[in-house]
């Protein structure tokens, strides 16, 4: 990809607590970024228009905004909801058309896609997933989700991925735990995300010592869901991020349960003898989605 310096992109990373918004051209160019907590659609869309048009009054004009969002949401510019939110239990935000919101304030190309398409995206231009051409990422936060990039472009599919609602086994004799998920209780993220394990241990996942039994069940349901995902989709590599999932003492215990699932079924050197180059942990640290959004800015202008 041709990174021409001229241009200057705007980055949403839109979550579910906080948008970050940015402006610059990659990793080492970010000129300018603000973030804010995520209230109303109006407000907050409003806050981020403001911050681009301040950017512009003293930078110059932005080519192109990439939106990397929470969702689910709409990422089919040919469908008649493409950029809205869709029904979400976040209070305010089901059916929000937030890029009609960006549209109605700046006539550029928009790029609009989920906040772990961003973060992949993000990876494959500067991280650990330059040069792949198939590769997950997965974040394991307050919410589990997954980015999918096949042969050489993001993945949607039907809508996109939600790699964070698949089922694992769940022994309630070791873990008698229910889940949290409103839609599915025991799913992955019912399981494992940030907040199940808040309400299983009474505690954050920061106040658990490294010793705890509680990272030892959360390496082995967050292997199940990697070796789900090997099996499925045969990633060239697997990044993990987010708050959990970033955790260093966490990573090596992933890795080796996600080799003794596997059981050598797939027969690549890079899970049989290099496991700690397969699953990694984000080239990008935490800055993965808010690149992700620059990086989704830089793919509007080359499909416009
Ligand atoms: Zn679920």
């Amino acid at each position: 990809m041709k990174n021409n310096n001229n241009l200057l992109y705007g980055g949403i990373e839109g979550g579910g607590t906080k948008f970050v918004c940015a402006v610059g051209t990659g990793p080492n160019n970010v000129l300018a970024e603000a973030r804010f907590p995520t209230t109303t659609p109006e407000e907050t869309m409003t806050q981020a228009v403001d911050f681009f048009k301040q950017q512009e009054a003293s930078l110059g004009r932005i080519a192109s905004i990439g939106f990397a969002c929470f969702g689910p949401l709409d990422p089919n510019p040919d469908s008649k909801t493409y950029g809205h939110i869709l029904p979400t239990p976040k209070p305010h935000w089901t059916g929000a058309n937030v890029v009609g919101m960006l549209r109605s304030a700046f006539d550029i190309p928009v790029n609009f896609d989920t906040d772990v398409n961003g973060a992949a995206l993000g990876e494959w231009r500067w991280g650990k997933a330059q040069g792949l051409q198939t590769f997950i990422y997965l974040t394991v936060g307050t919410g589990i989700g997954g980015g999918g990039f096949v042969e050489g472009k993001l993945l949607h599919g039907l809508i996109h991925p939600e790699m964070g609602h698949i089922g694992v086994r769940h022994d309630r004799s070791a873990d008698p735990f229910d889940g949290v998920c409103p839609f599915h209780g025991n799913c992955f993220e019912g399981l494992a995300s940030g907040v199940a394990m808040e309400k299983r241990w009474g505690m954050h996942g920061d106040q658990l010592g490294k010793d705890h039994a509680a990272w030892n069940l959360e390496a082995d349901y967050i292997a199940q869901a990697l070796a789900s995902y090997s099996f499925t989709l045969s990633p060239q590599r697997i990044i993990v991020g987010g708050g959990v999932g970033s955790l260093p003492h966490l990573l090596p215990k992933v890795q080796q349960r996600t080799k003794e699932i596997i059981n050598s079924y797939i027969q690549s050197p890079v899970i049989l003898e290099q496991i700690e180059t397969y699953i990694v942990s984000p080239g990008l640290g935490n800055r993965s989605g808010m690149l992700g959004a620059i990086a989704l800015a830089e793919q509007a202008l080359l499909r416009s």
